[in-house]
């Protein structure tokens, strides 16, 4: 047994309320007691507050991701290959792959060419994932492997799409190996505080699903799991009336579309065939007002809400559409301290202003909620936190990007920790945005801190972390 002295933080109709000093007493594992203490004692700063929650990631690319090189952090093509070589030898008979690379931070701007690849893989076949996960390049080993010596087809340098066919012909990674990197990073989300996760893969079948309630069943991965569905997927419910979808443990909050803007009309419309919600990507201002338009013209779903993924560049007028829509919106704060760079240079003053905005949809009374979109970022929710309010890198003393744009901390608070009114899941019934009575009880999500969030301090540590009352991160119980 153990306990932990803490003040509750409540989320209260939009307001975080700090209540008397209470005592939590753990056993095997779980909550059995949240008690009030008496006034007067001395008080640690420790805070107990609901569980964070990240609201747009990718379970098993993020998995993936750990069982490759990461080239993120390289700077310079000489850097990203002296990275591979130093690695090629965990991957002795098998794909070497790498991912994380991204032109915008490499010194040179542009892709490795196959032929740099190739004086650090030899014969290997290896595959690099960009860090966006939308292109792939492949040296020659691969492209060998991977076409028929017949057709003639050559290698070519420009990096393929992630969904082209000849990658579907690459050997899966196995699956022992990506559950064991799950496995790591659920532990890794527990350890910053995580309770639950909307994992918001474009591809995501039902078997995808399944094999998420699967992982959740089996406590591979610990932490609540939502789920959006793939625009095609959605024809596949039979009496699919009638509001969310669940697959077991698997809340599904609608149908995820990520298309060019050409292709996102068309898509919405299919989707809403059916009466479900759409979660539409759009970082460009073009995919926007496709997505907006093609809102407008469906009218609203029969059930859930509609949401806009990462909202990257939204001009004049569109949140305004956005909040007549009703539509949610999930950002990603860390994007612009992580990009800035990129952004300061291929952005214009103005675009700048107007980039992965906070206080404007707030203004405007839209819900928004942050997410890490892990494996792109691995920002944590105290990390999204201070993005958020700071809007620059924590080193290097840079100027804030969009300075207008930023949020107090307790607004930021919020956009880790109430996700009620984006996922479209039933609003409190005592009408708040997660009502005190609700916020703190024997099985709730809860993450106990060292310090008050909302004073964003480097050093604020989880020390546990509880999903249904049982803890699942921080308690000298978990194994
Ligand atoms: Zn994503």
């Amino acid at each position: 047994m153990w306990r932990a002295e803490a003040g509750p933080l409540h989320y209260l109709r939009g307001h975080w309320v700090r209540e008397a000093r209470s005592e939590l007493i753990v056993s095997n594992g779980r909550i059995q007691q949240i008690r009030p203490l008496r006034p007067g004692r001395d008080a640690a700063r420790s805070v107990v507050l609901p569980g964070f929650h990240d609201s747009h990631l990718h379970l098993r690319a993020a998995a993936a991701a750990k069982l490759s090189v990461d080239l993120s952090a390289s700077s310079s093509i000489p850097a990203l290959l002296a990275s591979l070589r130093s690695r090629a030898g965990d991957f002795e008979g098998r794909w070497i792959r790498g991912w994380g690379w991204d032109e915008s931070t490499l010194k040179e701007r542009r892709a490795p060419t196959i032929a740099e690849i190739d004086s650090v893989t030899a014969s290997q076949p290896c595959a690099l994932h960009h860090r966006t996960g939308k292109v792939v390049i492949l040296n020659s080993a691969a492209w060998r492997i991977l076409t028929d010596p017949d057709s003639g087809s050559n290698s070519i340098e420009e990096p393929l799409r992630a969904d082209a066919a000849l990658l579907q012909k690459m050997p899966r990674q196995p699956e022992n190996s990506v559950e064991s990197a799950l496995a790591d990073l659920s532990c890794e989300l527990a350890a910053a505080g995580v309770t639950s996760v909307t994992d918001a893969t474009a591809t995501n079948t039902w078997d995808d699903i399944a094999r998420m309630d699967e992982w959740v069943r089996r406590g591979v991965v610990r932490q609540r799991v939502n789920a959006l569905l793939a625009f095609d997927q959605v024809s596949a419910v039979s009496g699919s009336e009638g509001g969310m979808q669940t697959h077991g443990t698997v809340r599904v909050l609608g149908a995820k579309v990520a298309a060019p803007a050409d292709g996102i009309a068309e898509r919405v419309r299919h989707v809403r065939g059916y009466g479900w919600p759409v979660a539409v990507h759009a970082t460009e201002p073009d995919e926007l007002e496709a997505a907006l338009a093609a809102i407008e013209e469906c009218g609203p779903p029969t059930w859930g809400r509609d949401r806009i993924e990462h909202l990257g560049l939204p001009l004049p007028g569109h949140l305004e559409r956005i909040r007549a829509g009703r539509i949610a919106v999930t950002t990603n704060p860390a994007f612009v301290t992580e990009r800035a760079q990129k952004y300061r240079e291929l952005l214009s003053a103005v675009e700048q202003e107007w980039l992965y905005p906070l206080r404007s949809v707030l203004a405007q009374g839209i819900p928004l909620a942050a997410a890490s979109d892990r494996p792109v970022t691995s920002a944590t929710p105290l990390g999204t936190m201070a993005a958020a309010v700071h809007r620059r890198p924590r080193a290097g003393g840079a100027e804030p990007l969009g300075a207008e744009e930023r949020v107090t901390p307790d607004e930021a608070l919020a956009l880790v920790t109430d996700r009620a009114e984006v996922d479209g899941s039933a609003l409190d019934r005592q009408g708040g945005r997660g009502s005190l009575a609700s916020n703190l009880h024997l099985n709730a999500d809860l993450v106990l801190l060292s310090d008050d969030p909302r004073r964003l301090l480097e050093d604020t540590k989880v020390l546990a972390t509880f999903v249904g009352g049982h803890a699942i991160w921080g308690s000298p119980e978990v194994g």
